[in-house]
């Protein structure tokens, strides 16, 4: 039996998101477009719109659709920004970006993920995409700076370098707290004076940010 994939994202689209709360067009249309399951680990693709995070290669996991749609949602982006992504996994919160934004630049530090998914998003003609590996904690200065910054990871506190990559009224959005436990999502907002004003939103449960600049 063929899966019906599109009508699947669909009723994610409305029962997860939309009836959750999440507003922006900009991320439900993405969502709507977006084939999750082109994502997937070949071997549960049939749960490419279940409601919760799903394991990838090498431990890791594709965030739950919900989540992304609230940082997503919460970094307020234009067609125009230039956008870095800390945690590529499996390449999904990448595409929704590109489609959402100008410029998507991610890092991930597992060169089999990294390659992955450049590899998925090349093939879905995501031409706005660039796919580093490396360690996101040190960002990606090439690019900087940033009108957006998605931490896909969690963290023990906010990396320094992400906050000097941070262009003027740049959003960084990132969960923090335990590592393998509990954290909550922190959006940061860079005002006038340069100073970040930081907002509490979601609890969430991540795989860990490991790296120079964070856990070790
Ligand atoms: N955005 C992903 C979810 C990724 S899970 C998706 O949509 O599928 C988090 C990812 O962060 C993992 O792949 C992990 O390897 C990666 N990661 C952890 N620490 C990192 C670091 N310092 N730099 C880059 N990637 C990191």
């Amino acid at each position: 039996m063929t899966v019906d994939y599109e009508k699947l994202r669909l009723e994610m689209v409305k029962e997860q998101l939309e009836k959750r709360g999440i507003k922006d067009q900009s991320v439900l249309e993405a969502f709507k477009k977006v084939p999750r399951e082109r994502f997937m680990l070949a071997e549960n693709r049939e749960l490419a719109y279940a409601d919760g995070a799903q394991t990838i290669e090498a431990g890791q996991t594709i965030s739950q659709p919900y989540i992304v749609a609230k940082m997503l949602e919460a970094l307020n982006l234009s067609p125009a920004d230039r956008v870095l992504e800390i945690g590529t996994g499996s390449g999904y919160a990448a595409a929704l970006l590109a489609e959402i934004a100008g410029e998507v630049y991610t890092v991930e530090r597992i060169e089999k993920l990294a390659v992955k998914a450049r590899n998925v998003l090349s093939k879905l003609n995501y031409e706005n995409v660039r796919v580093k590996t490396g360690d996101g904690t040190l960002g990606w200065e090439e690019y900087a700076p940033y009108d957006a910054i998605l931490v896909s990871a969690a963290a023990p506190y906010l990396p320094e370098k992400l906050k000097t990559q941070l262009n003027k009224k740049g959003r960084i959005i990132i969960p923090i707290g335990e590592r393998g436990g509990i954290q909550q999502l922190k959006l940061y907002t860079r005002r006038y004076n340069g100073n970040l004003k930081e907002e509490d939103l979601e609890y969430v449960r991540f795989v860990p940010l490991l790296g120079e600049d964070s856990w070790r």
